[in-house]
């Protein structure tokens, strides 16, 4: 094929537009799909300025472009290509990428200008600018409702918090009257579990010094000849230790009222203690059983110290008679008094029945009698009220014990330096 057809032939029918200038703008060349895309017929073209196909301001400048760059060679668009708006016969405007290079043909200066349809593109990136500012609309607005909403679950969230914390509280609360409801019936049936166990306790233990006063005072009635004085005297005495024996338990009464009531305040006085329990160990004497013997290792110099004189009679009292009541006939108590360390020590021995290992921690309980207690009269409320007031003076008591051998009780108080 001949080398310049072949080129007319490519240059007819290239899809781009190909126009040729010459180097006063005028078209030489304009191939079918210039002339198409400018909506000319080619001859309408040819041989007139290339600014026919520009709107302004290039239509009115394009001469001076060439001008310019002739003169300074300073290309503007020549060699680069770029986008610009041309003009379609019909008038209106489409853009267009123009790609420009010169061409020296027999020494003369042309400009090929090849130029591309951007109107589909154009458009095409219109759309997607539309649609991404759409997208962004839309993003924009879910965003708004997702932190509407966001903005709703955190109010919920903040009253669902209260909400909880209030039931929490109310929770806490209704537990809190449980668990006080609960310790009220647990007081209440214990005290009713001790009233029972005190009014059979009482009844029996108030009856039988009762009907010994009773049948007593009606043998005395009998005895009314002079020389049965001796049998009076022996009924009076019975008589009177009933009543003492009556005494005591009321005593015993008063006195665990009184702890219950809270109402107990330490009266401390001063006590020369040797004095003190020779006293205690006499009167103990006079009802110990036959034969029994308390035998007493008292401090080795008479000491004054203060102590609360009730509380510690109370104490020791109970503890003797305890020694006593446990043991039998011609049998030895053994009281032993120290001061040690800032304490004051009693300890009391007997040889008597003991007290069941399985037992001896309820010892100190109220009302509680040891199963081998038997028939000795007794309220069980002795220890606890010794327990309850060395707890008071803020001292101890322990004790070891065993059953057919005997018994040591050790009570530890705190000396007193202070008044009052
Ligand atoms: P009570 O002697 O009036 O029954 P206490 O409180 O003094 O009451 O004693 C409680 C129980 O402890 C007694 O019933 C008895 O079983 C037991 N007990 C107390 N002291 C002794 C002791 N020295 N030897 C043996 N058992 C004792």
């Amino acid at each position: 094929m001949e080398d310049s057809k072949a080129l007319t032939s490519v240059f007819e029918t290239v899809i781009d537009a190909i126009v040729i200038i010459d180097s006063k703008g005028t078209m030489v060349r304009v191939n079918q799909a210039g002339a198409k895309l400018f909506g000319y017929d080619q001859d309408e073209m040819l041989g007139r300025n290339v600014s026919m196909v520009m709107p302004e301001p290039d239509h009115s400048r394009h001469d001076g472009y060439l001008r310019n760059y002739i003169q300074t060679g300073d290309a503007k668009i020549i060699g680069i290509g770029r986008e610009v708006t041309a003009l379609r016969k019909d008038g209106t405007k489409f853009p267009v990428r123009l790609a420009v290079s010169k061409v020296y043909i027999d020494n003369q200066l042309y400009f090929t200008g090849i130029l591309h349809d951007l109107t589909k593109i154009k458009e095409a990136e219109r759309k997607i600018l539309e649609l991404n500012h759409e997208l962004e609309e839309k993003v924009h607005e879910r965003t708004r409702e997702l932190s509407e909403v966001v903005n709703r679950l955190l109010d919920t969230n903040q009253k669902l918090k209260y909400e909880v914390e209030e039931r929490a509280k109310v929770q806490s609360a209704l537990l809190h009257n449980e668990r006080e409801l609960k310790i009220a019936l647990e007081k209440e049936k214990e005290l009713n579990e001790l009233k029972t166990r005190f009014v059979s306790m009482a009844s029996h233990e108030f009856r039988t010094p009762l009907s010994t006063i009773l049948s007593s005072a009606s043998l005395i009635n009998r005895y009314t000849d002079a020389e049965q004085q001796e049998r009076r005297e022996k009924h009076i005495s019975k008589i009177k230790n009933s009543v003492a024996h009556l005494t005591n338990l009321l005593n015993d009464f008063l006195s665990i009222s009184k702890i219950e009531e809270g109402k107990l305040r330490l009266h401390q006085e001063p006590i020369e203690i040797n004095a003190f329990c020779k006293d205690i160990i006499e009167e103990i004497s006079l009802n110990v059983k036959d034969g029994q013997h308390v035998h007493c290792t008292l401090l080795p110099e008479p000491a004054v110290l203060r102590f609360d004189k009730t509380m510690i009679r109370t104490i020791l009292y109970n503890l003797l008679s305890n020694a006593s009541k446990y043991s039998a006939e011609s049998t030895v108590i053994e009281l032993k008094v120290g001061v040690e360390d800032e304490h004051l020590e009693l300890t009391v021995l007997d040889e008597g029945i003991g007290i069941p290992e399985s037992e001896q921690k309820h010892l100190f309980d109220r009302f509680f009698r040891a199963t081998n207690a038997g028939s000795i009269q007794g309220t069980g409320l002795g220890l606890h009220i010794v327990k309850r007031y060395v707890d008071l003076i803020g001292g101890n008591i322990t004790f070891t014990s065993r059953q057919f051998k005997g018994s040591a009780f050790n009570v530890k108080l705190p000396l007193q330096h202070g008044e009052g």
